[in-house]
Parts: structure tokens; sequence; C-alpha cells
């Protein structure tokens, strides 16, 4: 039996039944990806954490390279943090820790969280397990891939405007960006601090749901993160649909979805129908400006994010060669001039031009307007909505190169995805079908703030019965 192949749950019943043992099913897990892992570059290094106690959930699991994990490096996939490694644990490596869960290693992303394909690495690209010419989407992509490939049971990503979402929709796996605040960014290394979450990464919504309830929580060491009990998510699943009104946005089906996203997704509304939910036509009038948004939020609180990385305390230091440069200006000049990549900078000089003095009003705070009539729109629709359903992403996954020479398309890929980062509402990810090349095609659940367990039981009640998740990349 191939371990690596198997979900948490399948994995803790056969270890409840003393069918397996821990370090069988970690052999199996790292015997995979020293055979597959040259293919993905889906990790970018590995390593062997000292186990924890208590072994309740020894699962393996991999860690989007932007979580802090003491002593141990995290570089954003960038050269700037170039061996840094943190004193710390982030909250949610904490919580794994306690669990038993056995960490992997570090996994393959775009620089700092900025993209939707993971071209953006400086660690080199990662090739989608379901075609290995083409991009596994991201920022998470390695994530995405890992879990897709069987290089880890199940993975962290993080979400600022659907870098869990939209490479868990390519890569035919279930992604959830929790409800802003439901999982402590404590030691996530920041890009947009208004939008960021922590998620899972897996096989199937079950293991979702466990992996939810492993890190969810308050933490005062996160000034954002809210104090609510944490269910127990995997209790909750089974749940019938019988009754539950979905909201269906007109906005989401527009030109530029591939026919067979479109047709995929729609399927999965006559499915929710026959099982008796009520399904409702709705309108988000604002969305057309979700885009345009979040590239002045996003942009603007990483440029601001990104200033601490100047060679003093963190990563990487040049200091200038040429014999007049000598201040301590031209060292922090010349380290991020040769830290950051392209996309990196980009995003900087966007940011702190939406921020000066005289365009702040023009576009920052025109942007924070924006941001809440789209915030509105949302709550509105669920005053009268359960759950918003919709194509995660426009497209299947792209050919590596496709989109790189044009940033504005590739920002496109995010247009479904953002209004839930802007909005701070929970959105899942789940396989819905496969395109004619055999490509993933995900759609997208949006509830209400906290309502992850009913976005986990309409995905359980439609997985179940559709069985997509069952499909497995060949490698
Ligand atoms: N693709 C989006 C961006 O480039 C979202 C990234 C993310 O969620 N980290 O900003």
């Amino acid at each position: 039996m191939d371990l690596f192949a198997l979900t948490a749950h399948e994995i803790l019943e056969l270890l409840a039944n003393g069918k397996v043992l821990p370090d069988e099913v970690e052999t199996s897990v790292r015997g995979r990806i020293n055979a597959v892992n040259p293919r993905t570059n889906a990790f970018i290094r590995t390593y062997q954490e000292n186990k924890t106690p208590a072994n309740a959930m020894p699962i393996p699991i991999g860690i989007k390279d932007n979580i802090c994990v003491k002593g141990r490096p995290v570089t954003c996939a960038s050269a700037i943090l170039k061996d840094f490694c943190p004193p710390y644990d982030a909250a949610v490596i904490e919580k794994i820790k306690a669990s038993g869960g056995v960490i992997l290693g570090s996994l393959n992303m775009d620089e700092f969280a900025f993209g939707s394909s993971t071209e953006s690495s400086s660690k080199g690209i990662v090739h989608n397990p379901w075609d290995l010419e083409r991009v596994p989407g991201g920022s998470s992509g390695g994530s995405a891939a890992a879990v897709a490939a069987g290089e880890a049971i199940w993975a962290l990503g993080s979400d600022t405007g659907g870098s869990i979402r939209q490479p868990a929709s390519f890569c035919g796996v279930v992604g959830l960006k929790p409800t802003y605040g439901r999982v402590s960014r404590y030691g996530l290394v920041a890009f947009g601090s208004s939008l960021d979450q922590i998620g899972p990464i897996t096989r199937d919504v079950t293991d979702c749901a466990r992996l939810l309830s492993i890190i969810s929580g308050f933490d005062r060491r996160d000034s954002t993160s809210v104090d609510l009990p944490v269910p127990d998510y995997a209790l909750g699943l089974r749940r019938d649909v019988r009754g539950l009104r979905i909201g269906i946005p007109k906005e989401y089906f527009i030109g530029g979805i591939e026919p067979a996203v479109e047709k995929a997704v729609r399927a999965a509304v006559e499915f929710f129908r026959k099982e008796g939910a009520v399904i409702k036509d709705i309108s988000l009038p604002h969305t057309e400006y979700a885009v345009a948004t979040y590239y002045i939020v996003a942009t603007a609180e990483a440029s601001s994010n990104l200033a601490r990385f100047d060679g003093v305390e963190y990563g990487l230091r040049v200091l200038p060669d040429k014999p007049r440069k000598t201040g301590i200006v031209d060292m922090y000049e010349e380290t991020r001039a040769r830290g950051f990549g392209d996309e990196a900078k980009r995003r900087i000089m966007l940011g702190t031009y939406v921020l000066s003095a005289g365009y702040y009003d023009a576009y920052y705070l025109r942007a924070l307007k924006a941001r809440t009539l789209i915030k509105n729109d949302l709550d509105k629709a669920f005053t009268d909505c359960d759950i918003i359903l919709s194509p995660t992403a426009p497209t299947t996954a792209f050919k590596i190169g496709e989109k790189t020479s044009d940033p504005l398309s590739m920002y496109l890929s995010d247009i479904f995805t953002i209004p839930a980062n802007l909005a701070g509402i929970p959105a899942i990810s789940l396989p819905c079908g496969f395109d004619a090349g055999g490509l993933p095609i995900g759609m997208q659940l949006m509830g209400a703030p906290f309502a992850e367990e009913k976005l986990l039981s309409t995905a359980y009640a439609y997985e179940q019965a559709n069985g997509w998740h069952s499909r497995k990349a060949q490698l």
C-alpha cells in the first residue's frame, strides 16, 4: 500500500487499528518526495524536526516557506531572506507540533507570496503534477503541488488574494481561506496584513476540517485574532443541504471563463438544486472594482511590510563595492536591489506610489472606500443566502511562461478569490471536474464570517456524491 497516497483520516484509522506505525507513514512520504520532487520542485528544503511527545496525529505536513519554524530557514522564496532562521515558531507551528504533526520541510511559493503561478520564486518554478509543463497556481503553488503529488499528506498555505484557493483549484485539491482572525498570523511573514490568512491544503474536505481545527483559535500575539471557540469542524460535516440557500452571483459568470470551467460549475449548481438546496440568482455589483482595489491595498501594505528587509536585521546584506559608496543608505540600496526579484520590486514601487502624499487620497483612500462597498455587497448577500457559489478561477492551470510577460493578465487569475480577502470572509475551493485535457477544475464556496462549518458541510455533501477528489495525478 502506498501510504503517501492516503488522506490523513485514512492514515489515522490505520494507526488506530495498529495496521501501520507512524514511522512507516513518514518513510513512505519522504520516499515519495525523493522520487518526485526533482520533477515538481514543490519542496525547497526538507528537514527532520524532533518529534514531540504527544503523537496524537503524526501526519506528515509541508509548510509554506513564509511560516516561521524555529531554527529552520524561512526565506519566502526570496534571495533577500537567504539563510534567515527565525528564533521562534509561528502560532500555527506550535499547534501543529502540539498535535504531534511531522513537519517535513518548506514548500516553494511565489516570492513573498506575490503571484498566481509560483513562477516568481527565487528557488525555481514549480511544476503542476497533472501536467509538468503547466503552473501549479500560486502563490502557495508548492503546497498544492506537494499535496497533489503525494509529497505531503497535508500542507499549510497562506492566502492574501487567493493564494490557497487558486492553486488548490489548479492542482485538484481542497484549500480553505479562513475568516480573517480565525487563525493567528503570528509568525507568518506579512504580505498584506489586513488580508493575509493561513489555511489548510488537503486531499479532501474531511482532512481540511481536521487541519482547520488544529490551526484555528485565539492568540493574543496577533491583535486581529478573534476570541471565539473553535468547533471540531470534522464533527459537523454530515449535514443535509436541503433548504440551504445558495447564491449564484451573475458577476462571476462573465466572458473570459473557460467553457469547461463554467460547465463544471453549472453542473455543481444543478447537483445542489437536485439535493433540495434553494438556488438564488444574486448580484454583487461592485465586483468589477475588486481587482483594482486589491492591487492598491495589497501593494500599499506590502511596500510597508517589506521596508524591514534592508540588510540590517534579516538575511542578505550586500556591501557596495564602489569606493565612494560606503554609507548605510548605499548598503540598503545594494541589498534591496540584489535581494528582491522583479515582482517584489514592482509591488514596492506601486505600493509606495499609492501611499505617497500627493496620491494617497486619489488611490489609497478611494480603494478603502471601494473595499467597503465590496464588503457591503457580500454582507447584504448573506442576509439572503447561506453560501455563494462560483468558479475558483476563470481557467484551469495555464502553461509555464504563458503570463509572465503580462502582469495584468496574471492579476486577473484572482478575480473570483480576491473579494473574500477584501471582506475578510471564509472561502473554500474544491475539485468539481476536469477539462478535456485532464486538468482539474475548482469551485469556490464563500460564507459569512465564521461560517466555516457551513462551508465544509456543503463542500462535503458535494464531494461525497461526486467523488472528483479520488482521481490522482499520475507522476
Ligand atoms: N495572486 C495574488 C497576488 O499576487 C494573491 C497572492 C496571495 O494570495 N498571496 O497578490
